[in-house]
């Protein structure tokens, strides 16, 4: 309890952008984050007065971290699951709690649980020897798809084998590293999705309109909500498998289910147990962002409407450009204030490395297509100071 105010005190763990934006947030319910980040410099770091400076990995640290908080939450899921059950053991309120955390943690954790659950998974396999991955590709043919089952984010932890030579080598070296792995079947898939969903101690489950989330070399570049032309079955599909989800694995918080859309309907990809990416467009585009709601699950609050605030909602990730631009971002949102006045733009004060996710710009309006060519040159113009190739201002 925070005596000053009189509100709870949530804390959180990782100084990224997402502890930024959840923070945000609680301010508007009363509160202040408390954020244990791994430097000054990180992006919460930056515009949160209550912030420690440790390492997440560092079993003492969380200790610490967590005396005085009423509930402890995560902006990344590299907590030691181990480090998280011991926390829990001495009472504090870890949420999403260790055993949820798990299968956002371990990608063959995660398969095997909604597999055994009945829900859509591709088939896999625990790869271990080389001949583990030849054996998979044989029975459900090459491309087939290698991860790994711990640590990956944005694409950086999968490879596309295409040949059993390919697969020989990359999944040797992989081995060799020490990288727990396993195989997927590659997924024909039409377009990705993703659905978001909240759930509270108390059992309250809430979710969002299904949403399309556009990739780029494994990295997401837009989000589309509603997703465009989604038929009544697949979203009541896609929401359901969602909340299933998180009643059966007890997650407390915001849970992103990412999904392929394929000919023969949907296949689970990933899970994250935190806000997520493809839940940024809720903070203009529906009535109670992911943030918010985050906070309010983990205090077992009642939970927020769900609801568009628009009939089409883009967001648009800015992706630092390769070379530094000829504008400083101060004169970037200049131009693109006087260009778009309804643009929504969130700034992470992150230093722009190559490819790096330095903010997102939220688009609201009547028709998909418009809304979303104005997310796509908003994003481009923020990263880059200038308009993509092909288009011209008038
Ligand atoms: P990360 O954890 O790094 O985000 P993902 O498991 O989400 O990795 O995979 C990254 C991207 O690779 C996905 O968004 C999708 O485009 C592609 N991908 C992953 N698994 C498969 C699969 N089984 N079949 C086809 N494409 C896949």
């Amino acid at each position: 309890m925070d005596h000053r105010t009189a509100t709870p005190v949530v804390g959180m763990v990782g100084g990224g952008q997402l502890a930024r934006m959840t923070h945000q947030a609680a301010i508007g319910l009363g509160q202040s984050l408390k954020i244990l980040a791994s430097s000054p410099d990180e992006s919460a770091a930056l515009v949160a007065p209550n912030v420690e400076i440790g390492s997440h990995t560092d079993l003492a640290a969380l200790r610490a971290f967590a005396q005085g908080c009423d509930a402890v939450t995560f902006d990344h899921e590299h907590v030691p699951n181990e480090h998280l059950r011991a926390l829990a053991a001495e009472g504090v309120a870890v949420h999403p709690g260790p055993e949820a955390l798990l299968h956002a943690q371990d990608k063959l954790v995660m398969r095997r649980r909604l597999g055994e659950l009945g829900l859509p998974v591709p088939p896999f396999a625990e790869i271990t020897r080389v001949e583990d991955v030849l054996s998979f590709g044989a029975e459900h043919g090459w491309p087939c798809v290698l991860k790994t089952a711990r640590g990956g984010y944005d694409g950086k932890g999968v490879w596309v084998l295409n040949t059993p030579e390919g697969a020989r080598r990359t999944t040797g070296e992989l081995l060799e590293a020490g990288a727990p792995l396993l195989a997927e079947q590659r997924v024909p898939l039409r377009r990705e999705l993703a659905v978001l969903v909240a759930r509270s101690p108390f059992g309250q489950g809430g979710a969002w309109p299904v949403v399309e989330t556009v990739q780029s070399e494994g990295v997401c570049v837009q989000v589309l909500a509603p997703a465009p032309n989604l038929s009544e079955p697949l979203r009541e599909r896609a929401q359901n498998i969602g909340l299933r989800i998180a009643e059966e694995l007890g997650v407390v918080g915001v849970l992103a289910v990412e999904l392929f859309e394929t000919p023969d309907g949907l296949v689970i990809n990933e899970l994250a147990m935190r806000p997520h990416n493809s839940g940024h467009f809720s903070i203009d585009g529906a009535r109670t962002s992911q943030f918010e709601q985050h906070v309010r699950a983990v205090l077992d609050y009642p939970l927020g409407s769900t609801e568009l605030t628009a009939p089409a909602v883009v967001m648009g990730n800015v992706l630092a450009a390769a070379t530094e631009p000829r504008m400083s971002v101060d004169e970037r949102l200049h131009h693109l204030f006087a260009r778009y006045p309804h643009a929504k733009v969130h700034l992470y004060g992150k230093s722009s490395r190559p490819g790096r996710k330095i903010g997102h710009v939220n688009m609201l309006g009547e028709r998909m297509d418009e809304v979303r060519e104005q997310a796509r040159l908003a994003a481009h113009w923020l990263a880059h100071a200038e308009w993509p190739d092909g288009y011209s201002v008038h």
